[in-house]
């Protein structure tokens, strides 16, 4: 972790055998977007973002037959061997649902708790102490994840009224962020009274501003050693979402802080929705955290590759590592650490080739029409001819084969 600051201590929570926090690597995590009712396809869901990479999945718990169906999910993925941890999502309620649904209660691996919306006003002491009460009888953890978007209206407020009053007022949002982070300790300091420990504690403290979260986190960070579930919420889509989360995500991880992440995508309409587990993966490994997938190194292209054979192989040699990876780890242990360069020219690619595991350097406009490989920073070949990239996907093959496999 070249760079980065030393990991803030905190206490590791064990999420249906996930470590999340100590000395643990940062976990992925993600949620789904199907009617948790509908058992078929959250499963499949759920499988499909644990095959793409997600340690943990979500679920939202919103009423008795989506509390009913967990089990049911729980079960049809340990049949097809997944053991994934599940994590339900539970407002307004959740404390209803997990008493009347033993079942849901003990398929779950952890219950996400937002301290702005449990239960109602006048009861919320009462269900948020019913829900931990439960968290103790079927030994599960749980995340108090506050929501600026469902802040507690009433400790806003005093916090507010404090302020008006005091000698020297801070600005709106700074009590705003001020009791954002209250409630979050305020409820993990009641739930330990009531008897859960801190090893069964994740906080986290959602806004969908960087710079508010980024504050946000800082200041949570340093005033307790809960394990720390970071994500922006609502971050949106498309790029403006990976760019917003992965500005706030970076910024605090460099600062080492939190223990999971999710990367909250809203997906294209019909789009995929493991996009966030690659994003995530992508922040991890891209800032030395964690390894997933073998790194493609490729220049960007110019006016030295005016042919789209540079562009189609560095797609095609991403794609297949990409799609081979989830039998390669079992296949090739340590394949996740290969690093592969597709180079578009003589300017950067013999250099760039050599520095990857294999490499391999195109040749750009008004070059000889040859492509040299490299493998661990020797030249050993020089591919010619139109299929240049089969030829190179081949070595590829080969130096896996040699390297990782048994
Ligand atoms: Fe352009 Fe060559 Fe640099 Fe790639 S390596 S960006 S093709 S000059």
């Amino acid at each position: 972790m070249a760079g980065a600051a030393s990991r803030r201590h905190s206490v590791g929570v064990n999420v249906g055998g996930v470590m999340v926090g100590g000395d643990n690597p940062i976990v992925v995590q993600s949620m789904t977007n199907t009617d948790t009712a509908d058992i078929e396809a959250t499963t499949r869901q759920v499988a499909q973002l644990w095959r793409a990479g997600s340690e943990i999945v979500r679920i939202t718990v919103d009423r008795d037959e989506s509390a009913a169906a967990v089990p049911h999910i729980r079960d049809r993925l340990l049949a097809r061997g997944i053991t994934v941890p599940l994590v339900g999502d539970f407002h307004y309620i959740g404390h209803k649902l997990l008493t009347d649904h033993p079942a849901c209660a003990e398929a779950l691996a952890k219950y996400r708790i937002n301290p702005g919306n449990v239960g109602f006003k006048a009861k919320r002491d009462t269900q948020f102490s019913t829900l931990i009460e439960l968290a103790l009888k079927y030994d599960k953890p749980v995340r108090i994840g506050v929501n600026w978007g469902s802040l507690d209206e009433e400790l806003l407020t005093r916090l507010m009224d404090e302020n008006a009053n005091a000698a020297e007022p801070v600005s709106a949002a700074a009590v705003q962020r001020e009791a954002i982070i209250q409630s979050a300790l305020l409820s993990a300091g009641r739930a330990e009274e009531i008897g859960l420990g801190r090893d069964k504690i994740i906080l986290s403290t959602k806004v969908s501003d960087v710079q508010s979260l980024i504050a946000v986190y800082q200041d949570l960070a340093a005033r307790c050693d809960y394990a720390l579930h970071l994500g922006l919420t609502e971050a949106g889509m498309g790029s403006k979402g990976i760019v917003a989360s992965s500005a706030a995500l970076g910024i605090l991880l460099q600062q080492g802080i939190g223990d999971t992440i999710r990367i909250s995508l809203t997906p294209e309409p019909g789009g995929d929705r493991t996009q966030e587990v690659r994003v995530a993966q992508e922040l991890l490994q891209t800032m030395g955290f964690r390894q997933f997938l073998p790194v493609v190194a490729a220049c960007p292209g110019c006016g030295r590759t005016t042919s789209t054979t540079f562009q189609t192989l560095a797609k095609e040699i991403q794609d297949h590592l990409t799609t081979s990876m989830p039998d390669w780890k079992e296949k090739y242990p340590g394949v996740e650490t290969l690093s592969v360069a597709v180079m578009g020219c003589i300017v950067n690619g013999p250099g760039e080739s050599k520095h990857a595991n294999i490499g391999i350097s195109l040749p750009g406009t008004g070059e000889t029409p040859a492509a040299p490989v490299f493998i661990d920073g020797e030249k050993v070949a020089t591919l010619r001819g139109a299929d240049v990239a089969d030829q190179f996907k081949v070595m590829v093959a080969d130096y896996i084969e040699k390297k990782f496999g048994n």
